[in-house]
């Protein structure tokens, strides 16, 4: 915390977007958090609450990200932008020494372990958390441990239709908890044969993932296992964006502790 005031000062990047102007409001409602500064892809010195509907607030869209973080003095980046924008940003935040906390998915495996590097370096913290929602966050713990014991597993995960990425970083992730707990297995028919491609999903460690696309969904995941005689169905709705507010929010105060990179909002839970 740079700042007398004692707060962590956040600059929220993507703040225009629909989680971004969530995470601002959670910034501006949380006493111990302070709105240092927010940056969007084309809006540059319009002040932040105007855009959203909030009253001015005497905070302006930066033009730069890198600039807006030595200006404001940061502590913590948020990040809820892009695929391809991500990579950038978090290596920026990294170049000026503040914080990444990152809600965007689709990135690589190797981008995780050279920000791990980095940030362990630099001797501070930062979280990459595929979904921020707590009862999600249980939906995986408790797909997992199923999974010891009911082997034969399919994803389907449900989000609206201007989504980049397919499968959704909490399929993966979700697929990768499960794939730790089990023994490999061959699932479906040794001889089945798809007569249109894709229709048996994405294939993850022997596991289907299946990304629906939709007008009107939000975030949602149903993870399937089957046994003898039986089937189990554990799913998560997010039905609104707020869903994700209260981890975004113990993300950015977590974070001030950490030194080296955390992914999955599981590892500041339990
Ligand atoms: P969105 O398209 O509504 O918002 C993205 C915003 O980022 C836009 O306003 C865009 O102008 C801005 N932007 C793009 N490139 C930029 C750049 N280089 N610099 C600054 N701003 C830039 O998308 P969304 O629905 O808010 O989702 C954002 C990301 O968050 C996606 O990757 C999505 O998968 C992810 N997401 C994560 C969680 C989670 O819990 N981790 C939950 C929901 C969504």
């Amino acid at each position: 915390m740079t700042e007398s005031n004692g707060k962590i000062r956040v600059v929220v990047v993507g703040a225009k977007g629909r989680m971004g102007r969530e995470v601002v409001k959670t910034v501006l409602n949380d006493p111990q958090l302070e709105l240092a500064g927010a940056v969007d892809r084309t809006l540059h010195q319009v002040d932040v609450g105007s855009v959203l509907g909030l009253g001015d607030i005497g905070v302006p869209f930066a033009n730069r990200l890198g600039e807006c973080l030595v200006q404001s003095n940061a502590d913590v980046m948020i990040d809820f932008t892009n695929p391809a924008a991500v990579r950038d940003n978090v290596y920026t935040a990294l170049e000026y020494g503040v914080r990444p906390v990152v809600g965007t998915t689709g990135m690589s495996q190797d981008d995780l372990l050279a920000w791990d590097r980095i940030l362990r370096e630099k001797g501070i913290g930062g979280i990459v958390a595929p979904n921020f929602a707590i009862g999600a966050i249980l939906m995986m713990k408790f797909a997992a441990m199923a999974a010891r014991y009911l082997p034969h597993v399919e994803i389907i995960e449900l989000h609206h239709d201007q989504k980049l990425d397919a499968p959704s970083g909490t399929a993966l992730k979700t697929a990768e908890m499960i794939a730790a707990e089990r023994q490999s297995v061959r699932q479906g028919h040794p001889d089945e044969e798809e007569k249109l491609a894709g229709a048996r999903g994405a294939d993850f460690d022997g596991m289907r993932i299946h990304s629906v696309r939709l007008p009107g969904y939000v975030a949602h995941q149903e993870v399937i296992f089957g046994g003898v005689g039986q089937t189990l169905t554990i799913r998560h709705d997010s039905i609104s964006r707020e869903s994700f507010m209260p981890g975004v929010a113990l993300a950015a105060k977590k974070v001030m502790e950490l030194t080296g990179l955390v992914y999955g909002l599981e590892h500041l839970m339990f």
